[in-house]
């Protein structure tokens, strides 16, 4: 395959204003005109190319940025939603009716988790949760019933890396759709050039990156986009999920630094994962040799992006992890908070938090101990002094031992 440069791709689109701004006018419109009854009904029929009828349905900005992100996976078109879990639930319930089936990674976000385990049951999906890495598990979950199969190129909160290509085949060869979360490592991984038939992402995280909206998107083939956008039975049309056109226009902005801020994220916590694991912490990056399947990522890569900013350790216990997290608030390192992907480190301990939805029991057979920190690393220029800082606090609070 001759390398893919999504960061390119995004930045050869060329939208102007209407009156010759470099940025494309935001559309501030609900609901649009029409000259003729003729095409206003051709337009409700889906056969009137570049007309709007209700922004519900689509809007210029909204499409502005929806392309934007097709261009960085390299799919036909994409549709843009309020927030990731409304792409999510979208795709599922599209692909899925009562009686279905779905595989799906266990090691997923909560909220996805919670949405499979709790929610799809009571429209009949049902879902079995297996560990992704292992194909022949994989492969053993699909039943006649199955239709899709669901996961994160790089999951949360474990950063197991699933291989995409290899997971593309298996659903070819039993007629499944695969579906890819690909929100921890946009640029770093195109799952649509890997073979995944639907990739989403929270947009909230690394690809607005500023932590002020949320938003999703979906990303695939014209024919699906199509489908969820259908006035009759299409879910991102009915269940409403719609993004802003104003919100649509400020996060086309963030993403064109994407690639720049993707590489410094991914800098620093490779940085950082080193200097983490030659300090005897427990340290899990998938830039890291001792990661099991860091060869599966870099075989997947667009390398000038990195292994991405998402890293965990563990420091032994919850209370431990709280103290250390405190710890390095005080000390301006970063934030206590969920979600990932700010200029800022944020910090969680995601068995009692992002990932509380999965029962106790679950998160200790899938490896979720309560001492584990998940950090997205900030875009810090200093990543040398955040670590001696880091360091710092680690030695107070007896993590570390201070070899000086
Ligand atoms: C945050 C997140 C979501 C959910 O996105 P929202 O924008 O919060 O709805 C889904 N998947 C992953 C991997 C996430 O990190």
């Amino acid at each position: 395959m001759k390398a893919f440069k999504p960061a390119n791709k995004i930045q050869d689109l060329q939208y102007f204003g209407e009156f010759g701004g470099v940025n494309p006018s935001i559309s501030d419109s609900s609901t649009y005109t029409f000259l003729s009854a003729k095409t206003m009904f051709d337009t409700f029929e889906g056969n009137a190319d570049g007309c709007y009828l209700y922004s519900r349905h689509s809007s210029p900005s909204n499409l502005y940025l929806g392309e934007a992100l097709a261009a960085m996976e390299g799919t036909e078109t994409a549709n843009v939603t309020a927030s990731g879990m409304g792409a999510i639930t979208a795709v599922l319930l599209q692909l899925c009716k009562a009686g279905d089936h779905v595989v799906s990674s266990r090691t997923i976000y909560g909220g996805t988790y919670a949405f499979l385990k709790n929610f799809a049951p009571r429209l009949d999906i049902k879902t079995s949760f297996v560990d992704i890495t292992d194909l022949k598990k994989v492969e053993k979950a699909i039943t006649k019933k199955t239709k899709v199969l669901y996961c994160e190129s790089v999951s949360n909160p474990l950063l197991e890396v699933a291989d995409i290509k290899a997971l593309a085949k298996l659903a070819k060869k039993h007629d499944l759709h695969l579906v890819v979360d690909n929100t921890f490592s946009p640029l770093s991984i195109s799952p649509a050039k890997l073979g995944a038939d639907v990739v989403i992402h929270s947009l909230t995280k690394f690809i607005n990156g500023s932590s002020d909206t949320v938003g999703g998107v979906v990303c695939g083939t014209q024919e699906f986009i199509n489908t969820l956008r259908n006035v009759n039975d299409g879910a991102c049309m009915l269940f409403g999920s719609t993004m802003d056109s104003l919100r649509a226009a400020s996060i086309l902005k963030n993403m064109r630094t994407l690639h720049i801020r993707m590489k410094q994220h991914s800098h620093n916590a490779m940085f950082l994962a080193e200097k983490f694991e030659k300090d005897g912490l427990r340290t899990v990056y998938p830039g890291l040799r001792s990661h099991p399947s860091h060869m599966v990522f870099k075989k997947m890569m667009n390398k000038e992006y990195g292994y991405g900013g998402m890293l965990t350790i563990d420091v032994g216990s919850l209370e431990k992890a709280n103290d250390l997290m405190e710890h390095m608030q005080h000390a301006n390192l970063g934030y206590l908070a969920v979600s990932l992907g700010f200029y800022k480190t944020l910090f969680s301990a995601p068995g009692t938090s992002t990932s509380s939805e999965i029962p106790e029991k679950e998160q200790e057979a899938m490896g979720l101990s309560d001492g584990l920190i998940r950090f997205s690393i900030g875009l810090d220029n200093d990543i040398e002094r955040t670590y001696r800082m880091m360091k710092k606090c680690m030695i107070q609070l007896g993590i570390l031992k201070d070899k000086a």
